[in-house]
């Protein structure tokens, strides 16, 4: 029996890891539930599972969900500090880190720091301070499993590979719902519009991102990270099918794909599985519903994006922690109606240009990086 804690529990993420967990009883435990501000859900949530502890963080909620948890032995938290301190507990095994943007990375640095088995879907984790969340997993040998479908996909196919060093990585990426559309298309393009996603069904952020292209930058700056690459090895194609979720090239040029369609239930159960597959009734692919796959080059010059993320992944330091401050102030101005849908990118160009370049930041430098970024991003949006 695993125990699971799953921070970010109410998100598409979470509601998915939950719907895993409820058809593998036997396998794993509910320990910990988490939410910001979705009380409700994390009260049904709860109230279905038993954990040991929930937190809501927006802390006036706490006596809603208290008093909604008052006939059970369920403990409840509140406040930001509290993902870091249910962190901490022994009682849970496996940390699903599914909570959205930079605030995960503390409550996911904290479990690291236990040892934790780390399914990370909080790619902004590894974004922003990927050099000391992996080297604190190292010394406290906590396994970190992606969640993301990509990162799963090269996961999987390294499995067994571990004395063949890579020659390069290729994630694919949809293209997102504007795929071939050009700027004179985009600068109308509003909300409901890029919340558009044609194969995943995912949050808020990362839908927008997936149609920035931003995402793919992040994975890309993820994947440096999960799978000590160096920038160059590591390689986009847009593959708008969404069949194949990513590649490994070793080198004796052999490629290796994971395959599969597009459904985050299964990168969910292979990491809270792993090593073990599990059995499970999701639909099996049919490659006569699909005739053809097809891969093309990323418009790099209408999707800016892409090629500022690659320039951060190329600096190192903490230009990716500037960049995802910014693209998430900016992403939420999209998001509010505030600012365009080409004025994400704008926003994150200034802001990197802006910040202060730190070649090896401490932790606390990677906290002052992200909110100097945030507040010059603010500025720019005149929030
Ligand atoms: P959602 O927006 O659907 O869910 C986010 C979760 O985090 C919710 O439980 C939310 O609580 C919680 N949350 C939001 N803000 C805060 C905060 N400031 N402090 C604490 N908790 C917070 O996001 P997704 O599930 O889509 O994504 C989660 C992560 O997984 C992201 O990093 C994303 O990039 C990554 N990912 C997601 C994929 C997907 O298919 N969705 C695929 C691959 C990666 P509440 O509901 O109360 O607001």
């Amino acid at each position: 029996m695993k125990r699971v804690a799953i921070f970010g529990s109410t998100g598409s993420i979470g509601t998915q890891a939950l719907d895993v967990i409820r058809v593998n009883r036997s396998l794993f435990e509910v320990e910990v539930l988490t939410a910001h501000t979705n009380d409700e859900l994390l009260v049904a949530q709860a109230l279905e599972f038993s954990p040991n502890a929930v937190v809501i963080v927006d802390e006036s909620k706490y006596t809603k969900v208290k008093s909604a948890l008052a006939s059970t032995d369920i403990k409840v938290f509140a406040g930001e500090a509290a993902l870091e301190e249910v962190a901490d507990f022994d009682t849970y095994d496996i940390m699903i880190a599914a909570i959205v943007g930079f605030a995960g990375l503390k409550p996911t640095l904290k479990a690291v720091q236990k040892g934790k088995v780390i399914a990370l879907a909080n790619k902004e984790t590894l974004v922003v301070a990927g050099d000391i969340v992996m080297q604190k997993a190292l010394e406290h040998k906590a396994p970190i499993i992606p969640v993301d479908s990509e990162h799963s996909a090269i996961f999987q196919c390294l499995v067994g590979e571990s004395r063949n060093p890579v020659e390069r990585i290729i994630l694919t990426a949809s293209g997102g719902p504007f795929l071939g559309k050009k700027p004179n298309f985009l600068v109308n393009v509003k909300r409901d519009h890029a919340l558009q996603h044609p194969n995943w069904s995912m949050g808020a952020k990362i839908t927008v991102d997936s149609a920035t292209l931003m995402n793919k930058g992040l994975e890309m700056i993820e994947a440096k990270w999960l799978f000590n690459l160096r920038p160059e090895q590591i390689e986009v194609i847009i593959h708008p099918q969404s069949v194949i979720h990513s590649m490994v090239q070793f080198e004796d040029g052999s490629i290796k794909a994971q395959m599969g369609y597009p459904d985050m239930k299964l990168p969910i159960q292979y990491a809270l599985g792993f090593p073990e597959r599990l059995k499970n009734d999701f639909p099996r692919f049919n490659f006569r519903k699909y005739p053809n796959l097809s891969f093309e080059e990323p418009d790099y010059k209408t999707f800016r994006n892409l090629g500022l993320a690659i320039e951060a992944l190329q600096a190192g330091g903490n230009k990716a922690c500037v960049l995802n401050a910014a693209n998430e102030i900016a992403v939420w101005a999209f998001l509010k109606n505030r600012i365009g849908f080409l004025d994400i990118t704008a926003v994150v160009e200034k802001t990197m240009a802006a910040i202060k370049y730190i070649a090896r930041p401490s932790l606390q430098e990677y906290f002052d990086s992200d909110a100097e970024a945030r507040n010059f991003a603010a500025t720019l949006i005149k929030l």
